[in-house]
């Protein structure tokens, strides 16, 4: 969530000595998403100071250290680095030499309670001859799947790349195009069935969607993009753990500039009218000119905004909704 400044920028005169301050963000949260925003907001010259509840920085892609032994909370292995490169990028800095990192091949083993295990290699000649193993009527559609899985994404990525913040955004004509490939009407597990009769094959190309916390048999068949983005851009182990990406997004965000406060949590937005000016932490407030809450939607909202000041999301709705 973003509550921007605009109606102080607009609709007030800058005086000379407050167009020479630096507008000021807040940010609430240091998972990977505040990071991201901070390190992005700091690069467009803004005085950005990020408060989080944990003492340290990462959310649920941090780790736990004990007797020497480091554990990830969160993610087990690096997906898709390209969105991570190109923020890197547009502060200067380059992501592998920030945060380096290995593809892993093969990327993990399957072991189907059914019988058989597959070695999930993004070769794709090999991968062919481990679902030969399984199943040799499937191994010749590997290729077939994949290719047509990358014109799927080519078509899909000005999609996704744009926000998904209401019905108008769904029904927008440049989606509606591409329901003739994205088939949104059939399933995940149908859609494979097109290419794969072995359950444990389509299984081994479905799972993806649980990432997401959705079921193969339920989910729209678009998710079929999941497993081929891992095949084509790789899974990818951080050294340290998935939470070197965290702490690698910290430090170069501290080097940006950033302030951090760690250990605080944020009890309450303030409010100047329906405008945010800042929160209430159990040590203190902090004011800034915008706002960025990097804490889940849902949470943030019930907790740390007053019901009365919601127009949409009121508590009542929110109580409705289902969490993945
Ligand atoms: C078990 C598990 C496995 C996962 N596996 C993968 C994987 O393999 N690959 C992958 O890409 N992703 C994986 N994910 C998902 C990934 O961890 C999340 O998508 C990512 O961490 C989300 O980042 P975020 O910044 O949006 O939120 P979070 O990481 O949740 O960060 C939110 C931050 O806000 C802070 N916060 C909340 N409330 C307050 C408050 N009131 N005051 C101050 N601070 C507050 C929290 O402490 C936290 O640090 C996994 C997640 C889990 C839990």
């Amino acid at each position: 969530m973003i509550s921007t400044a605009s109606d102080t920028t607009t609709s007030r005169p800058a005086s000379p000595r407050s167009s020479h301050r630096r507008k000021s963000v807040l940010i609430v949260g240091a998972g990977p998403g505040g990071l991201a925003a901070a390190m992005m907001l700091a690069k467009a010259g803004l005085d950005v100071h990020v408060v989080e509840r944990l003492p340290h920085v990462g959310g649920r892609c941090s780790a736990i250290e004990e007797r020497g032994f480091r554990f990830d909370l969160g993610p087990t292995f690096f997906l898709y680095p390209k969105v991570l490169e190109r923020i890197f990028k547009l502060v200067g800095r380059d992501l592998r030499t920030e945060v380096p990192m290995v593809r892993l091949d093969p990327q993990y083993r399957i072991a189907f309670g059914g019988g058989g295990e597959l070695n999930c290699t993004p070769d794709v000649a090999k991968l062919e001859a481990e679902v030969a193993k399984l199943s040799p009527a499937d191994a010749p559609n590997v290729k077939r799947f994949l290719d047509d899985n990358r014109v799927k994404m080519e078509k899909f990525r000005p999609c996704l790349e744009r926000p998904f913040s209401g019905w108008k955004d769904i029904v927008r004509w440049q989606l509606m195009k591409l329901f003739p490939t994205l088939k949104p009407w059939r399933s995940l597990d149908s859609e494979l069935g097109r290419y794969f009769k072995d359950e444990r094959v389509r299984l081994a190309f479905s799972f993806q969607s649980k990432y997401l916390g959705m079921s193969p048999f339920n989910c729209p068949s678009l998710f079929s993009i999941l497993s081929f983005l891992e095949y084509e851009y790789g899974v990818w182990h951080p050294y340290g753990g998935c939470s070197a990406v965290s702490e690698g997004m910290g430090r170069v965000a501290r080097e940006m500039g950033v302030r951090f406060s760690l250990g605080e949590e944020v009890k309450e937005v303030l409010f100047d009218g329906r405008k945010a000016v800042g929160v209430r932490t159990q040590t203190g407030e902090h004011r800034a000119d915008a706002l960025v809450i990097n804490a889940d939607f849902a949470h943030a909202m019930t907790k740390l905004v007053p019901d009365a000041l919601r127009r949409k999301w009121t508590d009542a709705k929110i109580a409705k909704k289902k969490f993945s």
